[in-house]
């Protein structure tokens, strides 16, 4: 037996008791006549006591020779400490050792395992084995199970039944390039993984099984972006016969358990936007709201008097930011560079102050008079002692640069606070977004989803303007889940693909398995998939997806630990028909 308890467990009630404990040696402290170790395990930190009227010299010494990390077994009496640490569950007690056992030694670790280490991230990636030893990626992995858990309990208890998918299988449209697996068996073909199973978790309800959902592996081979991983979880639903409104109601009940099993936060409603207003009022489908700073539209109110800049542009949009009255000219000035990086691009920054005895000090007090600047205040919202910032443009760029400037804003100004939880549901998406490179339309969800009833005919004369049965699920200003309602008739589908710029062979080539099964009796269906990297780190108030997944790849798409990607040999390229013939 290795042990008889853990090291997080042992309290003042165990005193007397005799234990046997294993972990790793976290750090010693030697003072010759006594010597303290620090035993830790995933449960916690034990010290363990070695000293010169209570121990052999032998069992000392050996205490004395212990390096960090090595793997030990003691066996000793649980005694009250002389000096109690009230940090740790165990802080009162510590264990007399009677016999030490090294399981297994280490070498010295290239880090401290501390939950504050010296190691940058790359040697940390390097060693993540070493790395899950410390508490932030442990209990950051123990959070994920317990999310991970509660999803299942809720969807089960729901009627949902968990199916596993393929993951060799044909591209699936969303978005993103495929990673293909080249097939031995069948020389010069290839397997897609999936970048998401939804054309399966359709065919499951053609299937008739009427609630699915799957804890899964996506994969999409995108440029990479901070914070994105080459693969990725999904929380994948389906459910037949139901309309959009049946799916917002199950998943926000979903999410609403999430919140309060595991942040013990309660949220009634969650609020709903439609896609229009959520650009128009912050420039963004994923609106972070748990701040204000809405956008106030000033086009009215601007493009009256001389001043070109506004006269030209085809929106001039602003925010109050609060309190922004007391920012230095100086800082102002950060802030007109910062819009200006090129990431964001605006091409500068119009302000108006607004002082607390109500009147206006603006950077174009040469256009606009007292009265002018007073009605930038009405409409963005802006009280005595805030800072209206005014960007005009393109619309959509200048929405984009006034959201990213918003953004910057609450973080500067501590608005963001992780512990508040602000759901939304954004719906009715367009179905269709213009690529501006190509001019050509593609899906904006993807291609199985639904326009909304007696919208089809629009996609002949307006493309731009059909509106989706679609919705994102958005958390704090993060995206963390979206969905549809599907076409399930054949004609729609086919109608849809032509509209993407398939031809009827392409469609059929790709999809048209789908298609096929739509002619058996495809019920109504629709669902979505929360992405749950992204969902466990929001509940676990933090941004970045790394440390809530065991082994993540760095910003280049590669794991630093096993050295992947990496070439393969000429007999295995061979065998896949991947190697060039030169000669031909
Ligand atoms: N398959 C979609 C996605 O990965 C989700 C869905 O429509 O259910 O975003």
């Amino acid at each position: 037996m290795y042990r008889s308890h853990n090291c997080g467990e042992l309290t003042a009630a165990h005193i007397n008791t005799e234990v046997t404990l294993s972990g790793w040696v976290q750090k010693s402290r030697d003072k010759g006549f006594i010597v303290w170790v620090d035993l830790r395990d995933r449960y916690g930190i034990t010290q363990l006591v070695f000293d010169e009227e209570r121990t052999s010299k032998d069992l000392i010494e050996q205490a004395q020779n212990l390096g960090r990390e090595f793997v030990i077994q003691v066996t000793g009496t649980v005694i009250e400490r002389a000096s109690k640490n009230p940090n740790i569950p165990t802080g009162e007690i510590e264990i007399l050792v009677s016999k030490l056992d090294i399981l297994n030694k280490s070498i010295l670790p290239p880090f401290t395992i501390e939950d504050k280490t010296d190691g940058g991230e790359d040697i940390r990636m390097k060693y993540r084995y070493l790395d899950i030893r410390r508490n932030p990626v442990k209990d950051s992995l123990i959070f994920r199970s317990k999310v991970s858990q509660a999803v299942r309990n809720y969807l089960s208890t729901e009627g949902f039944i968990e199916v596993e998918t393929p993951y060799l299988i044909k591209s699936t449209p969303e978005g993103a390039r495929d990673f293909v697996v080249p097939s031995r068996m069948n020389a010069g073909e290839f397997y897609a993984l999936p970048q998401s199973p939804q054309t399966f978790k359709q065919l499951l309800m053609v299937g008739g099984m009427d609630k699915y959902f799957q804890i899964v592996k996506c994969f999409r081979d995108e440029d990479l972006r901070a914070d994105r991983q080459p693969e990725f979880t999904q929380i994948d639903c389906e459910m037949a016969f139901v309309e959009q409104e049946d799916i917002l109601n199950v998943f926000e009940g979903l999410t609403r358990h999430l919140l309060k099993e595991v942040n013990g936060v309660e949220i009634e409603k969650f609020p709903r936007m439609l896609y229009d207003d959520a650009m128009r009022l912050y420039g963004n489908d994923k609106p972070d709201i748990r701040f204000g700073m809405e956008f106030g539209e000033l086009n009215e109110v601007t493009q009256h008097k001389d001043f070109g800049v506004f006269n030209n542009a085809e929106l001039v949009v602003g925010i109050a930011v609060p309190g922004g009255n007391r920012f230095t000219r100086k800082e102002i000035d950060k802030l007109i560079n910062w819009v200006k990086r090129p990431q964001v691009g605006a091409l500068g920054m119009i302000y108006s102050r607004c002082n607390d005895d109500g009147s206006f000090k603006s950077s174009v007090d040469k256009f606009y008079d007292q009265e002018d600047l007073s009605k930038w205040a009405e409409i963005t919202g802006a009280k005595p002692g805030d800072l209206v910032c005014v960007l005009s443009g393109d619309k959509n760029k200048v929405r984009a640069q006034l959201s990213a400037l918003r953004m910057e804003l609450a973080e500067q100004l501590g608005l963001r606070d992780p512990k508040v939880f602000a759901p939304l549901w954004v719906i009715d998406f367009p179905l269709l977004e213009l690529d501006e490179e190509t001019g050509h339309y593609h899906a904006m969800h993807h291609p199985f989803t639904s326009p909304k009833p007696g919208q089809l005919e629009l996609l002949d004369s307006n493309p731009g303007e059909v509106k989706a049965n679609a919705y994102d699920l958005v958390l704090n200003g993060n995206e963390i889940g979206g969905g549809s309602i599907r076409i399930h008739d054949k004609e729609t589908q086919a109608i849809m693909f032509k509209h993407l710029g398939f031809s009827e062979e392409e469609a059929k080539a790709q999809f048209g398995f789908l298609m096929d099964a739509f002619q058996y009796g495809a019920p109504p269906h629709g669902g979505l998939a929360f992405g749950l990297d992204r969902l466990v780190a929001i509940l676990g108030g933090q941004e970045t997806i790394r440390d809530f997944i065991a082994f993540p790849k760095n910003n280049s798409g590669r794991d630093v630990m096993i050295d992947a990607p990496a070439p393969i040999d000429d007999d295995q390229l061979t065998e896949l028909s991947l190697k060039l013939n030169l000669k031909s």
